[in-house]
């Protein structure tokens, strides 16, 4: 008798079916199908819940972003996170998202899969080896031991809804799911897989797509305030103003390139300005070397040197009084009133000019990075187009979406992996719920 072994199904027999395809196995995609085959198990028996929770990824090994992440450290949260943390601020679906999965149960998430946090300045919170592959490696650990099952090169070409299951085409057979996660990602770092594909998918079953921007990226300054202090950080304040709309003030720590400025100010502050073009509106930005002081008060102080310390050079005295690198302070000197004076020569407006840099010099932003040097995307599925309770879509049943393919993008600090693990939660669980 022969016995014939089938080691692959027919090209045109779907895989399946799995109770849910996670489509990207990302930071947001790996959380999803760890909460959700948790919460299957807890509903149903070991063997029914079995590899019935499928990753797919286009990338040939999983996690590319999570490495590079918080450089190679992963940032993996914040202490504290708060809807105001995103764009936009204080927005209903943001909060109870986040009201699911508050930061103490990341914490507890990370710490029981084996990965303890330690705390940073500004509450940045990191694993205690400093090593972003711990946090990935236990990831897909957790997933294992869940029966997760991890396919990769794996692209997602097409996706279609077919009575009452989703077919999904790969490169090497359809598959067949009960429901379908989007964790695809935006398009920040392209190399990692995220090529906003996804945003293509969501757009073919009926979604709008809110234009999408770099956002967290380095930005391009036109002139040649930057380029002498190329390499020297030091803390400010960036003043956004729009049009139309209350101006915004975020302070942080800058670097100066020899492009222009990056740093965890620099990169918050870009969304502002590729949304005002997109938007077709501008974002006037002015950078203050003195955040904690108003003008007036800066004015004073510069009086109150001249009379104590005349001979004092100016670029001297604005390094001394206000804590600034000598080589910025002779900078802003230079440009504002030219030749360094002693103080007891500067004229009024000189002071007053010199005042003017020190509190609200232009930043003359002529370009951002672009998504290669950009962490996050801004833009992506409306809010109003997915229900916060489930994160499934409210214009096609079965579909869910989590992470960064949604329109909210956070700010430097952990914001957009908490984003990522909290809207996991909620769709894990709500996937596990809906179970037939
Ligand atoms: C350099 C850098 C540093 C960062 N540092 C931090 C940090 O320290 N803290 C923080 O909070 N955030 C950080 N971020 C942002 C954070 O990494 C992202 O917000 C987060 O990883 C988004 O997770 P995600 O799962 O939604 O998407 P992604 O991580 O982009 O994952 C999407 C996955 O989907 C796959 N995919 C895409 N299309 C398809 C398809 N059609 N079929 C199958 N698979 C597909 C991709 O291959 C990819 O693996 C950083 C980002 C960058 C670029």
């Amino acid at each position: 008798m022969t016995v014939q072994i089938i080691t692959q199904a027919p090209l045109d027999a779907p895989a399946g079916p799995f109770e849910v395809a996670i489509v990207g196995g990302g930071a947001a995609g790996l959380a999803t199908a760890i909460f959700a085959a948790r919460a299957l198990r807890e509903r149903s028996t070991y063997e029914a819940a079995r590899t019935r929770v499928l990753v797919l990824d286009g990338a040939k090994t999983l996690g590319a972003k999570i490495l590079v992440s918080g450089g190679s450290r992963c940032n993996v949260t914040n202490v504290h996170v708060d809807a105001a943390d995103f764009w936009r601020p204080g927005s209903p679906f943001v909060r109870q998202v986040l009201r699911a999965f508050p930061v103490p149960e990341t914490r507890t998430f990370f710490e029981d899969l084996g990965v303890a946090l330690k705390e940073e300045p500004l509450g940045k919170l990191f694993p205690v080896t400093n090593k972003s592959r711990t946090v990935l490696d236990a990831l897909l650990a957790e997933a294992r031991r869940l029966d997760v099952e991890i396919r990769t090169s794996a692209r997602v070409r097409g996706l279609a809804r077919t009575a009452d299951q989703w077919r999904l085409e790969t490169p090497t057979e359809p598959i067949q799911a009960k429901r379908v996660v989007l964790a695809t990602g935006g398009l920040s770092l392209p190399r990692t897989g995220s090529d906003g594909f996804g945003y293509e998918l969501a757009r073919k079953l009926g979604h709008t797509i809110v234009a999408t921007v770099p956002a967290l990226e380095p930005l391009v300054l036109g002139g040649g305030f930057h380029t002498p202090l190329s390499g020297i950080a030091h803390e400010a304040a960036v003043r956004v103003s729009r049009p139309g709309e209350k101006t915004v003030e975020i302070r942080g720590s800058i670097l100066w390139t020899h492009f222009g400025i990056s740093g965890p100010l620099a990169l918050n502050a870009s969304r502002f300005f590729r949304r005002a073009r997109v938007e077709g509106t501008a974002a006037d930005m002015t950078l203050s070397f003195v955040p904690h002081l108003t003008a007036e008060a800066v004015d004073h102080q510069l009086v109150t040197a001249t009379r104590a310390r005349p001979r004092h050079h100016a670029a001297t005295e604005v390094s001394g009084a206000f804590g600034l690198v000598q080589a910025v302070a002779s900078r802003l000197v230079a440009t504002s009133i030219g030749r360094d004076e002693p103080l007891s020569r500067l004229t009024r407006e000189k002071r007053r000019a010199l005042v003017q840099s020190l509190t609200s010099l232009p930043l003359d932003v002529v370009d951002g990075r672009g998504y290669n040097f950009a962490e996050v995307t801004s833009g992506g599925v409306p809010l109003d187009e997915v229900n916060p309770k489930t994160m499934e879509s409210r214009l096609v049943p079965g579909l869910h979406f989590v992470g960064e393919i949604l329109d909210v993008d956070g700010r430097i600090g952990g914001f957009n992996f908490q984003w990522a693990w909290a809207t996991a939660k909620v769709a894990g669980q709500a996937i596990a719920k809906a179970r037939r």
